[in-house]
């Protein structure tokens, strides 16, 4: 089909990936994760951050989230999120399932954002008995409306964190967009930040599967590499999700690809910014656009073949990924101005 735009994860295996991947099938290695490319993956992490992190691999982000929260809480214990957290809205009640039951404590956000405010309100509302203690804090990063918590509100929240004597998780699916955006070292908009633990996306940047979780506190992640294999989630060949890590980082091809889709994120805003009636209805910091646009004008993009879901707010999302095509992208663009001057 015509290249679409309706999901980052529409897109297939980038070059450097695809090349570890045959250069890791060349021969046999030991398995389950004690074998030469997962090791050098770990490593390759740690030189990255900067920091002596513990280093996992699990095949999603599901998992990657559920589990690395389970870590963090008891099951009598709360998680506060934004309402809009995928990990509330689109992981099938996998980490309350995975935790025991933990909490989910939603938090209105706007712009997809958590707020010290909101977390002080949430952790401060009850501290008896009957209540879920809150635990940890989670933000997403960037969020899942395509917008980037700045280094200061990621430093405000783990401030309030720290003052509450709560834990904080970022879940960074899309990690190396959110580093393109603020122009800093993973190590910066992570741990040095006050992030405690981070979940890596591997599969929104370019590979075919697989996210890191990285602790950066070692006594978070203590036995969770026998909470990965219950879950399901220990590779026997293992080499095959931990190799296409060792190229992206060694390459530096994470930050390639995520600096692309973001770019081409701005090239659809450059080319409909001007328009009457239809625009982004989050402000665009990342490689996702979502469209307002009366229903007329979404009806004719469908008609001309684009597909894009609506389940947030009614509006068209529309992301790239670090393959999409500036002329196809352009092609939207054109089809969006037609369809809104119409
Ligand atoms: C895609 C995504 C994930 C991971 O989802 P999986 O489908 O389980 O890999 C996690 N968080 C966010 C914000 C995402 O967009």
């Amino acid at each position: 089909m015509d290249q679409q735009f309706a999901s980052d994860n529409y897109a297939g295996i980038c070059p450097e990936a695809w090349q570890a991947m045959q250069e890791a099938n060349a021969g046999s290695a030991v398995s389950y994760g004690d074998d030469d490319w997962t090791h050098r993956a770990a490593d390759g992490f740690r030189t990255l951050f900067e920091t002596e992190c513990e280093v996992f691999f699990v095949f999603n982000g599901t998992a990657a989230n559920s589990l690395a929260l389970a870590a963090l809480c008891q099951s009598y214990h709360s998680v506060i999120c934004a309402e809009t957290a995928h990990i509330v809205t689109d992981e099938c009640g996998a980490p309350e399932f995975f935790s025991n039951g933990s909490k989910l404590m939603t938090v209105p956000a706007h712009d997809g954002k958590l707020t010290p405010g909101a977390i002080r309100a949430v952790a401060r509302s009850r501290s008896d008995i009957h209540f879920p203690k809150p635990s940890v804090v989670t933000i997403t990063q960037p969020t899942e409306v395509g917008t980037v918590y700045t280094l200061d509100e990621v430093r405000a929240i783990s401030a309030v964190c720290r003052e509450l004597g709560l834990k904080l998780h970022m879940d960074g699916s899309r990690f190396g967009n959110a580093c393109d955006t603020l122009g800093c070292s993973p190590a910066e908009a992570s741990w040095k930040a006050g992030v405690d633990v981070l979940c890596f996306g591997g599969t929104k940047n370019g590979m075919a599967v697989g996210e890191a979780v990285l602790f950066f506190d070692h006594a978070l992640a203590f036995e969770f590499d026998y909470r990965a294999k219950q879950a399901g989630q220990l590779a026997s060949k293992m080499r095959f999700l931990s190799a296409p890590w060792v190229k992206m980082l060694e390459t530096g091809v994470w930050r390639k690809n995520a600096a692309h889709g973001n770019a081409c994120a701005q090239r659809l805003m450059g080319a409909i910014g001007d328009l009457p009636g239809v625009g982004a209805m989050f402000p665009v910091e990342a490689n996702s656009v979502f469209l307002r646009a009366p229903e007329p004008v979404l009806e004719a993009l469908r008609d001309k073949g684009w597909r894009f879901y609506t389940f947030i707010g009614g509006g068209a999302r529309f992301m790239f990924a670090w393959d999409a095509d500036p002329a196809r992208v352009d092609a939207l663009g054109a089809d969006i101005r037609a369809a809104a001057l119409g």
